[in-house]
């Protein structure tokens, strides 16, 4: 198996990309196979500064060592996708050569427009329509001078039939989507294009993510086949939820790993807590006290629960409890 935890360096590590990163590694552990981290990192307006040094830190203080990465290399790199942009041209011109994708052109003034918010993307993609039946050199020629963006063509009067190892089998209507910019006007992909790329030049076999990646599933499966490759097995782990079922928020309490650290909380503790939100190893046993070991053999992906799980505070009060009980008394007073 070669597994990915493929952050964007948008953020601090979040307790629900922590989740991700563990069973990512859980399996990658029981199958002896390979822990990949890639940094997905091509919407260059939301980086923020020192982001990847805590992602990195942060995982590795977690005990999730990874196998290939940025910040150690390895046989299928570079691992940071804004160094991959020439890989990213030569599949977007081979989907345009195919017909599966199409250029639009764009004057500055437009360009300024939609960042303006004068042009909705709604109506932008259906008057960009017209660059679909464009005559394929005239396009080539025009894309060495001109701003462009390119677009997946989406079929349409047709579905997607996906199979999620956790959700089960869905079917998608290809009706509700519109064509979707793969490339950038500042020439980087879209998060779609480059996951998918990636994704199979770096032989995943797995992809473990959070359930918000759900919707972009049609749009990935179809990159998939307009490319002629198989897809990796999917499983999309259920919302962390607050208390009162809302998607899990700042607003409402602390949701990055460090916030926990900082107030007293146990590694060990963090990690139990963590590793038990959405997924339970079942049985009659009403042990929930696990360490990394124990974990990584009883984990398997087909008890993930399918819908979300509640960010429950006085259950890691609870567990962190028991760790802080157990310490031998040096550890204690340090
Ligand atoms: N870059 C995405 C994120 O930060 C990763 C989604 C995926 O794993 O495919 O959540």
């Amino acid at each position: 198996m070669r597994l990915r935890f493929a952050p964007s360096p948008t953020g601090y590590l979040h307790v629900g990309g922590l989740r991700t990163a563990l069973y990512n590694l859980f399996l990658a552990k029981q199958s002896k196979g390979k822990l990949i981290l890639r940094i997905e990192d091509t919407d260059q307006n939301r980086l923020v500064k020192n982001a990847e040094e805590n992602l990195i830190s942060m995982l590795s203080w977690a005990g999730i060592n990874f196998d290939e990465g940025p910040h150690i290399t390895g046989d299928y790199g570079p691992y940071r996708q804004s160094e991959r942009l020439t890989i990213y041209k030569e599949y977007y011109l081979k989907l345009i050569k195919t017909g599966h994708a199409y250029p639009c052109f764009y004057s500055e003034q437009r360009l300024e427009d939609l960042e303006a918010g004068k042009l909705s993307s709604e109506d932008a993609t259906i008057e960009d329509a017209v660059f679909q039946d464009f005559n394929l050199s005239d396009v080539l020629k025009k894309m060495e001078t001109e701003n462009f963006v390119v677009r997946l063509k989406i079929p349409s009067n047709d579905f997607i039939h996906f199979d999620d190892l956790i959700k089960g089998s869905i079917k998608f209507d290809l009706n509700l989507i519109n064509d979707p910019i793969i490339i950038k006007s500042d020439g980087f992909p879209t998060y779609h294009f480059a996951n998918v790329i990636d994704d199979h030049l770096m032989n995943i076999t797995h992809v473990i993510r959070g359930e918000e990646w759900l919707p972009s599933i049609p749009k990935h499966i179809l990159l998939y086949q307009s490319l002629n490759w198989s897809p990796p097995l999917f499983s999309h782990l259920p919302l962390l939820l607050n208390t009162d079922k809302t998607k899990l928020s700042k607003r409402q309490g602390d949701v990055h790993v460090e916030d926990f650290l900082k107030k007293g909380y146990l590694k060990d503790s963090i990690i139990n807590f963590v590793a038990f939100l959405g997924w339970h190893p079942g049985g009659d046993s009403k042990q929930e006290i696990y360490n990394m070991e124990e974990l990584i053999n009883l984990f398997t992906i087909d008890r993930v629960h399918k819908s979300g799980c509640i960010f429950d505070i006085e259950k890691l009060n609870w567990m962190n409890s028991i760790y802080i009980k157990e310490l031998e008394l040096k550890n204690f007073i340090k």
